[in-house]
């Protein structure tokens, strides 16, 4: 099967639902839960003030639909199975360019849906029950290398996107911005970025932590880098034996893409900085979101797709265009404190279905 050949699962994203569970702390506070799953991928949001009455006049009392929802109850590997990752997978290896976006306010379960506790430290190592999509997904990227008959080679590559500039978390040294390019042979890429071969889970893995590690304690050294940030960590899938630094037709891809937290940022204090994070931030997500609901309309009726509105967008303008596949997991909090990024969250993805 050709990389260009038709996709056999709906070229367009088939948004997840994932919610996680209230924090000992949201518990102790005695937050309530607000979001509950009805079966069969609809999920309800409602909001009851303390005195029994609909809160906000029925404002915040809605329903949404997804391709599925997993509730507190969820472990990892029900959302590795459940939610297509596997097929996409088995996609990559056929050549096709896919894509996993983890989506929604900062806490509500992104960096732990893609790779577990292994996101919060770099001591302990995860036991295999809370292994994320990640760290599933290169077994069996692995495993399907191994069996296929073709010699395959994989390789990964480690970028994050922060105030519009994209940076290598792969490359030692000193952080640095990396120009994002464009030719005709290989659309958008970016110049210099390191792509680094693998041949083990273990190997994988350390590139992931190494990269991990680079995004929290990165240039500013802020706490709230790693929620401001994209990260894109990408498995090329090549014939073995085809430069590594050019991946054309012939490539699969799989993306994995913690965005930055959706929230809005609050613009405290004086300083520019954050008005400039906050900006881009938006500017990246809003264009995701345009590019996604662009593209979820028939063929027919498709304007231009704006991939250059942002660096996330034209970085990932392959994966979405063409014969890209993506799968969006929106992550939510059930806490009644979180209700409004929840409803923002809920209502981003399902724009894009
Ligand atoms: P984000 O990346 O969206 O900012 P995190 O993945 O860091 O959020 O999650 C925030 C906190 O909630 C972390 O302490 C994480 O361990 C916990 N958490 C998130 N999702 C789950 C889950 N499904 N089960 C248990 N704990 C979770
Ligand atoms: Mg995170």
């Amino acid at each position: 099967q050709g990389p260009r050949a038709a996709t056999p699962l709906r070229p367009r994203p088939h948004p997840t639902l994932r919610v996680r569970p209230l924090t000992c702390t949201e518990t102790r506070r005695g937050d309530q839960q607000v979001v509950h799953s009805l079966g069969d991928g609809a999920v309800h949001v409602s909001a009851t003030s303390p005195w029994g009455c609909r809160a906000w006049g029925g404002l915040h009392d809605a329903t949404f639909g997804f391709s599925a929802v997993f509730d507190a109850g969820a472990s990892q590997e029900a959302v590795f199975e459940g939610s297509g990752m596997r097929q996409l997978v088995e996609l990559a290896m056929d050549g096709f360019s896919c894509t996993v976006f983890a989506f929604g306010q900062t806490g509500s379960g992104k960096t732990y849906t893609l790779m577990g506790p292994l996101g919060q430290s770099d001591t302990q190592p995860a036991s295999p029950a809370l292994l994320g999509l990640m760290q599933r997904s290169f077994t069996c990227l692995l495993e399907q290398s191994r069996s296929r008959a073709s010699d395959l080679a994989l390789s990964a590559s480690y970028l994050e996107i922060y105030n519009e500039q994209v940076r290598d978390l792969l490359s030692p040294g000193p952080p640095c911005a990396l120009p994002l390019r464009w030719s005709k042979s290989r659309g958008f890429y970016v110049e210099n970025q390191l792509s680094v071969e693998f041949e083990s889970l273990e190997a994988i893995v350390s590139l992931l932590l190494q990269g991990s590690q680079r995004r929290r304690t990165s240039a500013h050294a802020l706490n709230r880098h790693s929620s401001r940030s994209h990260a894109l960590l990408t498995i090329h899938v090549r014939t073995a034996g085809s430069p590594i630094q050019d991946p054309g037709v012939g490539t699969g891809t799989l993306c994995f893409v913690d965005l930055a937290g959706s929230e809005r940022v609050k613009e405290t204090g004086s300083s520019g900085e954050l008005s400039v994070e906050a900006n881009s931030i938006n500017r990246s997500l809003l264009a995701l979101g345009h590019c996604i609901s662009l593209l979820a309309k028939p063929r027919g009726k498709r304007t231009h797709i704006p991939y250059r509105d942002s660096k996330l967008t034209r970085l990932l303008a392959r994966s979405l265009g063409g014969s890209g596949i993506t799968l969006m997991v929106a992550c939510i909090s059930p806490s009644s404190r979180c209700l409004s990024e929840t409803l923002s969250t809920l209502h981003y993805a399902s724009r894009a279905r």
